[in-house]
């Protein structure tokens, strides 16, 4: 069954964005996957489709409708697939969960605008919050884009190189180390000479070395993970 991901958004032209390009966008017209878009605001039941509101308790800013969007998501035939809500205050998404979630049937995306989604919703449709990092989005379309970008191009037969997703930082826990081509002098900077000797052992191993430094000079973090 080929991976199958539904977007509800309030901005449906926003997708499938960049992922109908390149090999995810192949992929997507071999019908290695599809992604498809419900429209919050078809669910609105005003005469002037209102899907936000003022927040309880006073403050700046607009929230997403509970019944509008509870609606949405009641609309979308239940399944398996895991709900997913994108929202700053969700656990950072990570290579791990990716993985996971590209053996999944598919996935239901709820992207949020405004100060985000009323939390009876959250709660009584089980929505897992997922962050894709520390920093304030103006609302879930770009976040939804780039979980999905993750995750497709990790599915069976989207990569033309298969072997070149095995090596990619955080695969093993490690930033991935430098990358070089040809030409062999570029402004006066040659490719280091291990890359060109043949010695495949010695490559690993520099490779390895590199991996390590980088990780601990920039990545420390990543060395103290289980
Ligand atoms: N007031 C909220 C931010 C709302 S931003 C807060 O301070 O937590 C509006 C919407 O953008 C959110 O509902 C969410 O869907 C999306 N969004 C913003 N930043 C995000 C991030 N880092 N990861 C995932 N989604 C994000």
């Amino acid at each position: 069954m080929a991976f199958r991901a539904t977007i509800l958004t309030l901005y449906p032209e926003m997708f499938p964005g960049h992922l109908g390009q390149s090999l995810a966008g192949k992929a997507m017209e071999r019908g290695d996957w599809s992604l498809d878009t419900v429209q919050i605001r078809e669910f609105a039941t005003d005469r002037h489709r209102t899907v936000d509101d003022t927040p309880a308790g006073g403050g700046a800013g607009m929230v997403l409708k509970a019944d509008v969007l509870a609606q949405a998501i009641d609309s979308v035939a239940s399944d398996t697939r895991p709900r997913l809500l994108m929202s700053p205050r969700g656990r950072p998404l990570t290579q791990a969960r990716v993985r996971d979630l590209a053996t999944a049937e598919g996935v239901v995306i709820v992207c949020g605008r405004f100060e985000g989604v009323d939390q009876r919703v959250i709660d009584g449709r089980n929505l897992e919050e997922v962050s894709i990092g520390d920093y304030i989005l103006s609302g879930g379309e770009p976040a939804a884009l780039t979980l999905l970008d993750a995750v497709v191009r990790i599915l069976p037969g989207v990569m033309g190189n298969a072997v070149s997703g095995i090596n990619e930082s955080f695969e093993h826990g490690l930033l991935e180390h430098p990358h070089y081509t040809r030409p062999q002098v570029f402004e006066d900077r040659e490719i280091p000479a291990v890359l060109t000797s043949g010695n495949h052992a010695a490559i690993e191993k520099w490779r390895l070395e590199q991996a390590l430094r980088l990780t601990g000079e920039r990545r420390p973090d990543l060395l103290d993970r289980d």
